[in-house]
């Protein structure tokens, strides 16, 4: 039989849970629903490669059509916008406008971001429950959307930054993002 775990991963799986629940009160904040308010973190946080329609339904777990419906509505609240790819004219590419960026600058996950870091330790708990994360999505099968700078393909030389998978320049701010392609270096 597998280990018990210890008091403090009780206590914290505990304050996650907790924490988890005031967020979802929040997210019916500002005219929004809490899918809404996901796509637009999402969107937010994701790269460039990553702001489509497919890569939000993975994000998600759900089906194109579900994911649909939420952008539908995003697009009429004037929150986020559409554009065809440069590199396939099929696929779009989904950005905050700016009222999207004003809403999302509200958003009760950034408040507490906030916390957090006046908490202190955010590096240490954030790496913890990215571990904790990646764990729970492969038991499920899913997907883990991680960081860009911490991919396997993610490569620096002499200060430039790029992508070996996508063959792509990357910027600072693309390590920092969420990347629907991203393997675990
Ligand atoms: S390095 Fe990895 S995470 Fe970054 S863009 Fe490429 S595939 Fe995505």
């Amino acid at each position: 039989m597998a280990k018990p775990p210890s008091l403090d991963a009780w206590r914290a799986a505990h304050l996650v849970e907790r924490l988890g629940r005031l967020l979802r009160a929040a997210d019916f904040e500002g005219g929004l629903n809490p899918a809404q308010r996901e796509a637009l973190r999402y969107l937010a946080r994701a790269n460039r490669f990553s702001r489509t329609p497919a890569a939000l339904a993975a994000y998600f777990g759900s089906s194109r059509g579900t994911v649909s419906q939420t952008l539908i509505a995003l697009e009429a609240k004037g929150l986020i916008e559409k554009t065809k790819s440069a590199k396939d004219a099929r696929s779009v590419i989904l950005s905050l406008t700016g009222a999207g960026r004003r809403a999302h600058d509200l958003d009760g996950e950034i408040l507490l971001a906030r916390d957090i870091e006046t908490a202190g330790e955010a590096g240490s708990i954030a790496a913890a429950l990215e571990g904790a994360l990646a764990r729970a999505l492969a038991r499920r099968g899913g997907r883990a959307f991680g960081v860009c700078k911490s991919c396997r393909h993610h490569e620096r030389n002499a200060g430039a930054r790029r992508c070996a998978l996508l063959d792509e320049p990357l910027t600072a701010q693309d390590a920092q993002a969420i990347c629907a392609e991203m393997e675990a270096a």
